[in-house]
This record gives C-alpha cells, sequence and structure tokens, in this order.
C-alpha cells in the first residue's frame, strides 16, 4: 500500500485490527517517508527507526494475539521535550545534545503502554522559548506548505512532522501557545489542555505553573485519539488534578453546535498587526459555525493589552529558577578545563544556552530579584489573577470564545523579528495558560499565499470534549483540515 500515509487514526486502527496491513509495514513506510522527505523539513532531530520496528513487531504479536488497544501498532512522533529512556532528550538545546534521560515521561510510558510506536523525537525551540523553532540548536524545522517559511514554534517539529505527513500524530507542549501557533502555520488540529489534565513529569520545564502537554494532528477525532491516551492524573506530578477523564472519542458528537453560544471578544479583532487574510477566514469560520446553528455573541475582554507584558514576565521568572540546574555539575553540557567552581557555572551555561534562553534567564533573574520582586513579580501575579477573572466572567455569558490563534500567517525563515515583534505575536495565545484554560486550533483556510490560516476556540476549564465535538463537526461540514501540503503528496 503506497498511501497509508493518507489513513486517520480510526482507518489505522480499523486497518491494522482486520490485518489489511501489519503496524511493521505502516512503521516502515512512516521510516521511509522520513528518510526520503525529511532532509528538506528537518522536522526530526532522532529517528529511532531500529527501536521502531521492534515496538511495530511486538504490536503485531499483540494485535494477533487479540489484546490490543484502538493504538496499538501506529507510530507517532514525540516533541523533543519528553524523556524518553535510552533515546537523547534535547529540548533544543546544546545544553542536553547528549542527555539520555532514565526515565519516561508519564505521556511516554502512556503511549508505549497503549502500544504506540515511537517513530523518533521532534525538533523544537530551545527549551520551548520561541514561535518559530529557528532558536534550537539542531537548526531551523522548515514549514511543509512553504519550505522558506518557519512552522511556527515552540512545537515546530511536530506541526511540520504531522504536516509532512512525515507521522500521523505527534505530542506538543504550550507553555503560551507551543501547540495552536505551529498548528495554525502548517494547517492542523492541535488542543492545549486545562492546566492540570495531562502529566508534566519527565516533561523538561520551562514555565511549571503555565507548561502543559497535548496532541497535535489532522483533524479533531485524531487529536482525540491520543488525547484519551496523555489525559490523566499522575501521582508523579501534584498539579495533575484528579478528576475523571472523558472518552473524548466517544464523545465527539456529544456537543451540539446548535445554540452553541460563541464569544467574539471586540479588543481581538482590533489588534494592531492582525493580517487581513487571517481576519477574513476567521469570520468566515465563524460565519460557517453561526450557519450550523450557533449564536455569535460580542464580549469584553477588558484586559487583553496586559497579555503580553504579563507572561513575558512570569514566564522568564519561572524558567529562570527551572533552568538554574543546568550548571554543568550534575548533567548536561559542561564547559572544558574549567579554573574553579565560578568558572565551571558560567561558562557551561554561557556556552551550553543559546541567546534568547539566556535573554529569559536575565529577565527573569532580575524580575524575581530581592528590590524588584515585587514591583515585577508580584505585580505580574496580580494582573494574571485579574486576566482570569476576565474569562470567568466572560464564560457567563457564552459557552466558548473565539480568536485567531495567531495575528499573522507563518514567517519567512531568517524574518530577524525583534525578540518584542516576536513576542507581539502571541498575543491570542497567552492569555489561556495564564488562566490555565483548554483552548484548540482549527485550520479554516489559506491566505492569499497559500499559507494556513487557524482558528482558536478557548473553552472554560475541562472543556477538551466540548472542544473537540465542536471542531469535529465544522471538520465534517468543511474540507479545510484535508487540505495538504505539496510535500505531503510526495511518495517515498
Ligand atoms: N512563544 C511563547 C514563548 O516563547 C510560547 C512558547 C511555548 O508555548 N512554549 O514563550
Amino acid at each position: 500500500m503506497t498511501d497509508l500515509h493518507r489513513l486517520s487514526i480510526r482507518e489505522l486502527s480499523e486497518g491494522l485490527s482486520q490485518t489489511q496491513f501489519s503496524s511493521r509495514e505502516l512503521t516502515q513506510h512512516y521510516l521511509d517517508r522520513i528518510a526520503k522527505i525529511d532532509g528538506q523539513i528537518q522536522s526530526y532531530v532522532t529517528v529511532t527507526a531500529e527501536q521502531a520496528l521492534a515496538q511495530a513487531d511486538a504490536a503485531d504479536a499483540v494485535l494477533k494475539a487479540g489484546h490490543a488497544t484502538a493504538l496499538t501498532g501506529i507510530p507517532l512522533a514525540h516533541k523533543d521535550i519528553f524523556c524518553t529512556q535510552g533515546i537523547k532528550t534535547t529540548a533544543g538545546s546544546k545544553m542536553l545534545d547528549n542527555f539520555i534521560s532514565p526515565y519516561d515521561a508519564t505521556v511516554v510510558a502512556k503511549a508505549k503502554a497503549a502500544g504506540l510506536v515511537t517513530l523518533g523525537k521532534v525538533n523544537m525551540d530551545e527549551f520551548a522559548m520561541g514561535s518559530t523553532s529557528e532558536s534550537s540548536y539542531f537548526g531551523a524545522t522548515k514549514n511543509p506548505w512553504a519550505l522558506d517559511r518557519v512552522p511556527g514554534g515552540s512545537s515546530g517539529g511536530s506541526a511540520a512532522a504531522v504536516a509532512a505527513d512525515l507521522a500521523p500524530f505527534a505530542t506538543g507542549t504550550d507553555t503560551g501557545g507551543s501547540i495552536r501557533q505551529p498548528a495554525s502555520f502548517c494547517g492542523l488540529t492541535g488542543l492545549k489542555p486545562t492546566y492540570g489534565r495531562v502529566s508534566r513529569y519527565g516533561m523538561i520545564a520551562y514555565a511549571s505553573s503555565l507548561d502543559q502537554g497535548g496532541p497535535m494532528a489532522r483533524s479533531a477525532e485524531d487529536c482525540a485519539y491520543l488525547m484519551n491516551i496523555m489525559a490523566g492524573h499522575d501521582d508523579k506530578d501534584s498539579t495533575s488534578v484528579e478528576k475523571d477523564v472523558d472518552d473524548y472519542v466517544v464523545n465527539l458528537n456529544a456537543t451540539s453546535v446548535k445554540g452553541l453560544r460563541i464569544g467574539i471578544p471586540k479588543q481581538y479583532f482590533n489588534v494592531a498587526g492582525l493580517d487581513a487574510d487571517v481576519k477574513a477566514r476567521v469570520e468566515e469560520s465563524l460565519k460557517k459555525l453561526e450557519d450550523m446553528g450557533a449564536i455569535l455573541v460580542e464580549i469584553d475582554l477588558t484586559m487583553t493589552e496586559s497579555y503580553v507584558p504579563t507572561y513575558y514576565l512570569i514566564a522568564p521568572a519561572e524558567a529562570s529558577s527551572n533552568l538554574s540546574r543546568y550548571d554543568g555539575v550534575r548533567y548536561g553540557y559542561r564547559c572544558e578545563n574549567p579554573v574553579d567552581l565560578m568558572d565551571l557555572y558560567k561558562r557551561s551555561r554561557s556556552e551550553g544556552f543559546g541567546a534568547e534562553v539566556q535573554r529569559r534567564i536575565l529577565i527573569g533573574t532580575y524580575a524575581l530579584s530581592a528590590g524588584y520582586y515585587d514591583a515585577y513579580y508580584v505585580k505580574a501575579q496580580k494582573v494574571r489573577r485579574l486576566i482570569q477573572q476576565d474569562f470567568l466572567k466572560a464564560f457567563e455569558q457564552v459557552d466558548v470564545i473565539a480568536a485567531p490563534s495567531a495575528p499573522t500567517t507563518a514567517y519567512k525563515i531568517g524574518a530577524d523579528l525583534t525578540p518584542v515583534e516576536m513576542y507581539l505575536g502571541d498575543i491570542y495565545t497567552l492569555a489561556v495558560n495564564l488562566a490555565g484554560l483548554p483552548a484548540i486550533n482549527a485550520p479554516v483556510g489559506l491566505d492569499s499565499q497559500n499559507l494556513p490560516v487557524g482558528l482558536q476556540l478557548i473553552g472554560n476549564y475541562w472543556s477538551e470534549s466540548q472542544l473537540l465535538s465542536i471542531v469535529h463537526q465544522y471538520q465534517q461540514d468543511t474540507q479545510f483540515h484535508t487540505q495538504r501540503a505539496a510535500i505531503a503528496e510526495e511518495t517515498a
């Protein structure tokens, strides 16, 4: 079969259980595509061909014995931020270039237990700090829709791999938009779950009160399958919540779009820098949802101007604390011939971290320093609470809130935005993490340069099922999620 990469997760699951093809054939098919096509995209940091084929053979035995789960034998790629026992985990950094974790992240362990096959680890911005994947020590990943464009970030490798059909789906993480924005730039569906829904154990920390893992795939249905594996309480993560997990696949039709109240924040559609094509595609998608029976309600989110400054204070503050563990002593990069301990610390960190990571550590350390703590960090925490309250008030009026996922489509590689220009591009995604809410990106068409545009739907706490269901029904009625980048049409 030459077109296995076109099959949805449900079709793959059926095909495997009906022995139309084996997991080995499917896995080999993806490995062949990676070998042929990934040179142009550079989405993978590590391809684990041998282990993948061994996992595939084990999956085939399980399938034959009749003990298979819905996902047994289906391949996936993990963002290189999830620790994988015996396989390098780099977080896109020179600091961890040679790091092999002694244990699996909970998400990785759950994927293995469900019988999923790991194709490899995919590229990302260094320590998940960025919006383009260009800050990776391993070089920039290319957008499959236009090879001179970025795939977004920080989960740019996950997005590019799925958009080029080099993995059926992938894990990502989202601290301030890193699932939704690359999903938007690459024409994918990506879900950022409620904070606490997915275990952070073994997920390399960026900003711990904001970080959350989630699925990236070609459709809401495919995301639902992966979410069924990723979600759930974990004793090893004290911030993971003890709350029953929905069956996201079973619930795909459980929410009715008819009568659904969708909030349109008036501040969001007047943001300077919102591209006209993005605005038009998002408005068309809202019109479509209205035709399907949704009710559009204008709402106020008064704190919009505070999102970027609040996030870019809190996230670096937490990062500066989390990244203090990379000291050249315990693990990770160590400089050569240190003259004393201070020299070891300084040079290991100066040589091991890239420019953007160093910038964040400096900002964060400054904000947490004794004389400035109240003026910056404490103040930002107070504003964070106001942002959350703004959303809670809105959810008294509406079921979900609509926004673009990003003000533009994918940037040119090397566009050389200043840090502040880049940070402003995160305007639509940051508040969701500050408030701990779930949100989803769905592709809603292309701009005049044939680059994908994404609609973001933000839900109330624990509404992952509802978000997936709304997007699923939209995708039953529209074809945008089936549009593929030209490179995905290439055969291996
Ligand atoms: N672009 C944002 C940042 O650089 C978000 C990144 C993320 O979600 N990991 O912090």
